[in-house]
């Protein structure tokens, strides 16, 4: 091992920085965040490392650096852009043998600054041992994205609650088990999404009642529209530690790999006209697994509360005291139509969205359509292929031009993606002539003109060629 990986106590050590530009300023925010009492010593300080010495009391010597100003430090970093003034640095420190870093010098460092994870008071810290510091950036920036911002608050919880923890079980592997518990269940949950005093009581009465029965928790999470890279970094964590996943249709194969690989999967799969489990059934079977003391996720494809039933599904937890948290999701209008080229508003041709079911009952779809047949709008329809010739009848018979540009989205974001485009009266014969396939979103309004200059797709529903939309230039 190259380096010891160590945390340092700094509170109220002094400290020397030779610098006073960007760099120099970073170390500064990192010396001060760890209370150490700083001293700064360069012949120029940038404006921001100005307004942290103001801020943080800091110790400023603006002049030449001079070899007694390591004197009596316990910790220091050279950071100028002089090579020569960072050796004699080096040098200084040596002799008095307090420990120093020059940055980017690696043959002249007794200490490396990682790449910090900051989650105070939980520290994670990146390094490889010089090699790259643009690796341990990027790696850093990995597990930024997969711990969540608040696991600092879970481990001050812990802390506020170790020394009773121990109390109460004396036994070793039994204050474990409580630990892993609480650390992956609702109660950390609630730390994630701010509720910390609702966990501190929850916490409490684990340890006052720790025979009452668990109750686990719903976890009602938008898929978004299919591609696994639009899923919310909260969303993956919660698919990853649920115990139970709860799907339908139109959650998409790649988002179900990322569910935890041991997780019970459930299919609920609705299709049009042939609701395979009733919503009814499906609101119980939540509270039902809940009650089991399982961490349910209930994923579905999109936003769970746009035409999503969310509501419902929530309603009935409500009713039975159930924990739940809700996490939305991409929606298919917003994916469908930006990886399709469509501006959903833009300045010249539509100034608002609605977004409405297309769903046919008795043969109709009750909407208001004089509010929709609006020149500057853009509608979106949801389940509406089965409507198409209700819905271009009626829009027409309401005002709108039967030219106007209407894009169909198949299977928006995922491999299968397409886009048909047509106009407002050619689209009945548009979706009879096309093997268009749920799930489909139908775009309406005059964005849609700018699929064909911003899109990848031709009106066949083609990918286009890379020359097509990248035209070369001849000769
Ligand atoms: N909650 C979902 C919508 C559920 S309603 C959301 O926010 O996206 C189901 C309808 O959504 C489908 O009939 C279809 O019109 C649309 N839809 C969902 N995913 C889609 C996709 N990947 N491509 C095209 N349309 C989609």
């Amino acid at each position: 091992m190259e380096y010891l990986p160590i945390f340092l106590d700094l509170k109220n050590r002094p400290c020397l920085l030779v610098g006073g530009g960007g760099v120099a300023h970073r170390k500064a925010v990192y010396l001060t965040d760890a209370g150490a009492r700083l001293t700064v010593v360069a012949l120029e300080l940038s404006e921001e490392l100005q307004a942290l010495a103001h801020d943080k009391g800091i110790f400023v010597a603006k002049r030449a650096y001079q070899s007694s100003d390591v004197d009596g430090m316990q910790l220091i970093i050279a950071a100028t852009a002089d090579q020569s003034v960072n050796s004699q640095v080096y040098k200084d420190a040596k002799s008095q043998g307090i420990l120093v870093n020059v940055v980017d010098q690696p043959e002249l460092c007794d200490f490396i600054v990682p790449s910090i994870i900051n989650r105070d008071p939980m520290q994670i810290a990146v390094s490889t041992g010089g090699a790259s510091p643009v690796l341990a950036r990027l790696l850093r920036a990995r597990l930024e994205t997969v711990i969540p911002q608040s696991y600092g608050k879970l481990a001050a919880l812990c802390n506020d609650f170790r020394q009773k923890v121990k109390d109460h079980f004396a036994n070793v592997p039994e204050r474990r088990a409580f630990w892993e518990e609480v650390l992956q269940g609702p109660i950390a949950e609630m730390v994630f999404s701010g509720r910390e005093s609702q966990a501190r009581a929850a916490l409490q009465k684990r340890l006052d009642q720790p025979h009452a029965s668990k109750v686990g928790e719903v976890y009602l999470v938008g898929g978004g529209p299919g591609d696994p890279d639009l899923l919310t970094f909260k969303a993956l964590r919660l698919m990853q530690q649920a115990d139970v996943i709860v799907y339908d249709r139109l959650v998409s194969p790649a988002v179900m790999e990322l569910c935890r690989k041991d997780a019970e999967q459930i299919y609920v799969g609705k299709e049009r006209d042939n609701h395979s489990v009733p919503q009814e059934d499906i609101n119980h079977l939540l509270a039902r697994l809940a009650k089991e003391g399982k961490r349910v996720c209930r994923l579905k494809g999109g936003d769970p509360f746009i035409f999503g039933r969310g509501g419902e599904e929530i309603e009935t937890l409500v009713d039975e005291g159930i924990p739940f948290q809700v996490v939305p999701g991409i929606t298919a209008a917003s994916g469908c139509a930006c990886y399709s080229g469509i501006p959903l508003t833009h300045r010249d041709y539509s100034q608002s969205c609605i977004f409405v079911t297309g769903h046919l009952k008795d043969g109709t779809m009750d909407l208001n359509w004089k509010a929709l047949a609006q020149e500057n709008q853009t509608i979106v329809f949801y389940m509406g292929l089965q409507g198409v010739p209700v819905l271009s009848q009626k829009l027409i018979e309401h005002g709108l031009s039967p030219d106007t540009p209407v894009a169909l989205v198949q299977k928006g974001t995922t491999p299968d993606h397409k886009v048909y485009t047509s106009t407002l009266a050619g689209l009945p014969d548009k979706v009879a002539h096309t093997k268009v396939k749920p799930p489909t979103l139908i775009i309406v309004g005059n964005v849609v003109k700018l699929q064909e200059k911003l899109s990848w797709f031709n009106a066949e529903g083609e990918r286009r060629s890379f020359e097509e939309t990248m035209p070369l230039e001849e000769g």
